[in-house]
């Protein structure tokens, strides 16, 4: 048996970029192949000890668990639904929480993410600005997530054919752009080819639209993009989305003009959430179409899922499909998120705080999961 160590001065390995486990690795006088095999051990097999690097000597091994831990969230729930939606709700060191969720599908297993406990950006609809604990998630939470999906889903090791876990949507709780910094340095580490090897065409981050992180988001990440846009007219978004105030409709789809890389083959996708009587008129379908001219655009109709206490109701189905009939005649694939299943839960972007959830417990069993399919 290895020497083990109990050190709360441990650094925590996972969230490191390659670079710094490299510096890390030559000031103790380890050679810097030896962070290359770490790396292979940590995001290819999905290591979760020292002591199982087989490749390295005792006494390295030893040394490094010294020095490091490698530590996870923990999954304080899971609810699985019949048709293999898994949620779990992670547990971080300080005690908050927030939820993952896998969504399987025929061609492709997709991740959605949170990228912060709660959110800042109080949009009227959505349940996670209600929550008053908001803080960032480290680089270390954001891969965390994805590693505990790949524990739980048996994807170790993880470049194989056929993997369960194909996609990643930063769709959970929070604004990715007001943690950009750390999500550049998790997404990195996600679609290192060394690693999980996620590649950036299979990543998607959803943002309410902070414009001037966009350049910045494309240039170095090359994600794709989703935006929130929810409304055709600014009065409107002013309400849903109240960032609009300060990053307008007229300059936010001049940003996605000038997003880096977008192309015919590589569209924006625009979220639009379907609530009645707000922004589910024809003419409303009719308005977004014309605010799409000239940008390589999808339109992803989402059904509202409504919270304890929203002030929105969901639009009727026979709304929903004629705004996306108009959609579609004009050109735009405009999958609707249809629900499916009704055994557990909601998904991205509808996710609940703890306390509710608790007091909730029995309804949300009954709750329509909403399907996701995004490219
Ligand atoms: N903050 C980012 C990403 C998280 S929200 C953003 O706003 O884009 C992910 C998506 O879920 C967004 O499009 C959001 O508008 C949507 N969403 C939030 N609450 C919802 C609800 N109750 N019903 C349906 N979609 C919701
Ligand atoms: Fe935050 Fe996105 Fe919810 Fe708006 S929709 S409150 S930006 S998580």
């Amino acid at each position: 048996m290895l020497e083990l160590v109990e050190d709360k001065d441990q650094e925590n390995i996972i969230g490191l970029s390659r670079e710094e486990i490299g510096d890390r690795f030559l000031s103790l006088g380890l050679q810097k192949f030896r962070s290359g095999q770490v790396w292979h051990w940590l995001y290819h097999k999905g290591a979760t000890s020292f002591e199982e690097m087989t490749t390295l000597s005792k006494k390295v091994r030893v040394q490094l668990g010294k020095i490091f831990s490698i530590k996870r969230p923990t999954v304080s729930e899971k609810q699985t639904s019949a048709d293999g939606t898994i949620k779990w709700l992670l547990q971080f060191e300080d005690g908050a929480k927030a939820e993952t969720v896998f969504i399987p599908e025929e061609d492709r297993g997709t991740l959605c993410i949170s990228s912060q406990v709660g959110c800042t950006l109080n949009c009227s609809f959505c349940h996670t600005g209600t929550q008053k604990l908001v803080r960032n998630l480290s680089s270390s939470e954001l891969v965390g997530q994805i590693l505990i999906a790949f524990d739980e889903l048996s994807a170790w090791p993880s470049a194989q054919i056929g993997r369960p876990l194909t996609n990643i949507v930063l769709m959970g709780m929070g604004e990715p752009l007001y943690n950009l910094d750390n999500v550049i340095k998790a997404l990195k580490i996600i679609m290192d080819n060394e690693g999980i090897s996620i590649s950036k065409r299979r990543i998607t981050l959803s943002t309410s639209g902070i414009i001037p992180e966009f350049n910045r988001c494309g240039l170095e990440t090359d994600v794709n993009l989703a935006i929130s846009l929810h409304a055709v007219t600014d009065d409107v978004r002013d309400i849903l989305v109240p960032i609009n105030k300060r990053y307008p409709i007229k300059e936010l789809l001049n940003a996605c003009r000038e997003y880096p890389g977008v192309s015919n083959s590589r569209r924006i996708t625009f979220e639009y959430v379907m609530l009645k009587g707000v922004n589910d008129s024809t003419s409303d379908a009719r308005a977004l179409i014309k605010l799409m001219e000239g940008i390589p655009a999808k339109i992803n109709l989402i059904p509202f899922n409504p919270w304890p206490g929203s002030p929105y109701e969901c639009s009727e189905k026979k709304q929903i499909e004629e705004f996306a009939k108009i959609v579609l005649k004009a050109g735009y694939p405009s999958p609707v998120r249809t629900p499916r299943g009704d055994d557990i839960l909601a998904a991205c972007g509808q996710l609940k705080s703890a306390s509710v959830r608790e007091r909730n417990k029995k309804s949300r069993f009954n709750e329509g999961l909403q399907e996701v399919r995004l490219s």
